[in-house]
Parts: structure tokens; sequence; C-alpha cells
């Protein structure tokens, strides 16, 4: 019942869709690389993801862009991880909006940063406070591949958030708990928890 986790050696950043500037996955995989202390990597191709538009919502459909982009790396067995990164509103039918959406211990994560971006929210824009929420996510989304679930530590990365106040209220590291559960699979040095 106690198997160690396979672990992870590397994250894979893909870029998703159009409008996503490289700039930002680059410096979100270099944050990314400090959080978990295991090496990320940016794909140079942009995954297509046209076939997930819902015409009348407007929106991508993130269960369908996460299965792709799990199948697309079935073959490859050195991708342990992989994020997807787009500037496309996603969306799941029960829901109006998500940032993000994760295979829960699975290999595949998504985050969007349509609506991390204060212009969504008809304020000035913000590059900062852009990459903090982007880190943010990230991390919860990479949190639920690791088989963590929400956390109940409002400061914790895994409390659960469906809003920009409050994914800024809380911090972009796990609590101790989570912490030791993420290490399992990054070999224990990793992610530094809340003090
Ligand atoms: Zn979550
Ligand atoms: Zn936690």
């Amino acid at each position: 019942m106690n198997a160690t986790p396979r672990s992870v050696e590397a994250i894979h950043l893909q870029p998703v869709g159009e409008g996503i500037a490289l700039e930002l996955v680059d410096e979100l995989a270099a944050r990314l690389a400090g959080v978990f202390r295991i090496s990320c990597h940016v794909s140079m191709s942009r995954m297509d993801v046209r076939f997930a538009l819902d015409a009348i919502r407007g929106q991508y459909y993130s269960t369908a862009i996460l299965q792709t982009l799990s199948n697309s790396t079935a073959e490859d067995a050195s991708v342990s991880r992989i994020l997807g990164v787009t500037a496309l509103d996603l969306y799941v039918p029960v829901l109006t909006f998500v940032f993000g959406e994760a295979q829960l211990q699975g290999r595949c994560a998504l985050v969007s940063l349509h609506r991390l971006r204060e212009e969504f929210y008809g304020l000035p824009p913000n590059n900062g406070l852009l990459m903090e929420r982007t880190v943010k996510e990230a991390v919860h989304e990479l949190g639920h591949t690791f088989g963590l679930r929400h956390c109940n530590d409002w400061r914790c990365v895994m409390a659960s958030t469906h809003a920009v106040e409050r994914l800024d209220l809380k911090s972009a590291a796990f609590c101790a708990e989570c912490a030791r559960a993420v290490g399992r699979y990054t070999g224990g040095s990793s992610t530094p928890a809340i003090s």
C-alpha cells in the first residue's frame, strides 16, 4: 500500500494554442525548476487545439486538450510530466471556466493565463502579478499529478481557488504535509514548504 511512486525526472512544458508568449513559458519553466528542483524543458512546437473549441461558448474544452497532451507523449517514456501552457480560455462542461486542469496522479496538467491577466478584469497589465499567479496555478495543477488533492490550509498552493483574489492570498509553496507527498516523487530534496 506504500509503494514508492515512480520518480519524476523532468517536467516538459508544452505551449498550447495561439497567443502564448514563449518568453513567458521559459520564465515559468525556470520558476518551476526552482520549486520542484527538477529540470524543466520547453517544447519548441505549439500544439494546435482548434478541435477543442466550443464555438458557442467561445472557450476550449480543457479535458479534451489534456487527453491529447497525454496521447501525444504516450510513446515517450522520458516525459514523466507534461504541463500545457495556454492563453486560451478553458472550460469543463459543469463550470463557467477553469484556470487549469490535471490528471490526478497522472502525467498531464494544463494551465491557462486567460483569466490570470489583470486586463481580463479591466485593469492595467501587471506582468509580475501575472507570473506569480501562473506559477501558483502551475504548481497547483502539477501537485494534482503527484496525487495531491485540495488542501485545507488556505496558505498552501493546493488550496482550492476559483477566483484570482483567492489565488493572490495563497502562497506558491506547499504546506509541510503536501511538500512531503511531492517529495516522494521528486527525491525528497524538493519543494521548500511554507514556514
Ligand atoms: Zn485543484
Ligand atoms: Zn497543503
